[in-house]
């Protein structure tokens, strides 16, 4: 459970939340942890299908779309504690609220007022698809295309590692509508696209290193025909609704997975040290091991730090892409920091499916690249040192929407 202190945005208006998530992860995640293990080839369908129901893949959607309006922090603790339990599950709960940027902050009225309340109510769960096999990072790069015919657009292409892509019902894909060297990078455009539109193929299913029973697959549009109000903005607004979406919610929701793990790993490490007995004592008893547990925690309190401080600040409209894109990036790279001492401090234990730390370790790994890689990271953050700042979209959108700022409300 996250620590409350006076240091901590976590609040004590928070706490209830916090227990509501808690108790649904030991009472319905935690049990599935095991079945979904065994069984890398399926995709873990009733889980969000019930994370759907809580009305939690609308937790940032406004009151008057049926939303729980709780806010980027609360979406945090929320990931957090479901990933704590599994990070497979942590990984469905995040990826759904990706595209909840796109909606709110470049749908029209219209789109809002259908797709809103259908996410809020857990009917239309979402997915965000941009990377390609070929392009990878390189967005501008894309070669999927969408050209207009009458008043639809065609889509043609495929797009990878697209999380929730076995279950989501709507794909908010984006696409080139120009050719690369158009100027500003207006070259762009993003879409929704139903998940039964003619052409579309969701090919079948691949476990993964780890996050079994999450689905990060590849999807193939073939003549894909979509009607012009699936356009989400403005033709050309792709490339920033791809990148605010990472930065305002990809890089929060990937820290809040890595954290949630980070979390596991510590409990998992001095769980295994106090029961191994060892001379008078435990492992546990050896100043040796007590140091590396005590880098361990001090790596874990400065991640909850990061990950609440970020989106603290979303939430209450300031400006924070820095900081979002810091706690993403270490909070991602000191989970795997104490993912390797544990697993060192596990012996061959560490080894043994019957232990769950191989589970967290090989989970942990797949943080890295979603919402940008560690280099991607950097370069962002390099950019903002070095006189070239980029847009700062939590200034730009997210404020208009701040949590705070709109309703004067807490969580
Ligand atoms: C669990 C998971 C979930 C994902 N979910 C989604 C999703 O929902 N939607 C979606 O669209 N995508 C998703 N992705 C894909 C993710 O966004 C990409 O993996 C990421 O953009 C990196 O692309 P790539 O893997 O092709 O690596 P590449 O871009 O090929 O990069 C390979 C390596 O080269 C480095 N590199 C690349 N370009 C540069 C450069 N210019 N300068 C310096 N270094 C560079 C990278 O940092 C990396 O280390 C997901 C990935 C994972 C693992």
């Amino acid at each position: 459970m996250p620590t409350m202190s006076s240091t901590t945005p976590v609040t004590p208006d928070y706490e209830a939340l916090v227990q509501q998530f808690d108790e649904f992860a030991a009472a319905e995640v935690a049990p599935r942890v095991q079945r979904m293990e065994s069984s890398p080839h399926a995709v873990e369908r009733d889980l969000a299908l019930l994370m759907a129901e809580q009305g939690w893949f609308g937790a940032t959607i406004p009151h008057q779309y049926g939303g729980m309006h709780a806010g980027h922090l609360a979406k945090t603790l929320m990931i957090q504690s479901v990933a704590r339990a599994s990070g497979a599950a942590g990984a469905v709960l995040q990826a759904s609220q990706l595209p909840v940027s796109m909606i709110i902050h470049f749908g029209s009225d219209e789109q809002k007022a259908m797709l809103l309340p259908r996410i809020s109510s857990g009917d239309t769960l979402l997915s965000i698809a941009v990377t390609e096999e070929e392009t990878g990072s390189h967005v501008l790069g894309m070669e999927t295309t969408a050209r207009r015919d009458g008043s639809d657009w065609i889509i043609d292409g495929s797009k990878v590692h697209i999380g929730n892509s076995h279950i989501a019902h709507v794909h908010c894909v984006v696409a080139r509508t120009a050719s690369a060297d158009r100027a500003g990078s207006r070259a762009l455009t993003a879409f929704l696209v139903e998940h039964d539109r003619h052409g579309l193929t969701v090919e079948p299913h691949r476990p993964a290193l780890g996050l079994h029973g999450f689905s990060f697959g590849k999807l193939t549009f073939d003549g894909v025909r979509i009607p012009e109000t699936n356009v989400i903005g403005e033709v050309g607004d792709g490339k920033d609704i791809a990148y605010s979406s990472s930065i305002l919610y990809g890089r929060p929701n990937l820290a809040a997975v890595s954290l949630g793990i980070h979390e596991a790993i510590l409990e998992c490490v001095v769980d295994f040290l106090e029961g191994r007995r060892r001379y008078n004592g435990t492992l546990a008893d050896l100043p040796v091991l007590r140091d590396r547990i005590g880098a361990m925690k001090s790596r874990l309190m400065a991640c909850r730090q990061l990950a609440h401080q970020a989106v603290h600040m979303l939430d209450h409209g300031q400006s924070c892409d820095g900081e979002l894109i810091n706690s993403k990036y270490l909070n991602h790279k000191w989970a795997v920091e104490s993912g390797q001492d544990a697993m060192e401090l596990h012996g061959a234990h560490a080894l043994r499916t019957d232990y769950p730390l191989q589970r967290l370790w090989r989970d942990v790994q797949h943080t890295y690249s979603p919402a940008g890689t560690g280099e991607v990271q950097r370069q962002r953050l390099a950019e903002t040192e070095l006189g070239d700042p980029p847009i700062q979209w939590s200034e730009r959108l997210a404020a208009k929407t701040s949590l705070f700022l709109a309703t004067g409300t807490a969580a």
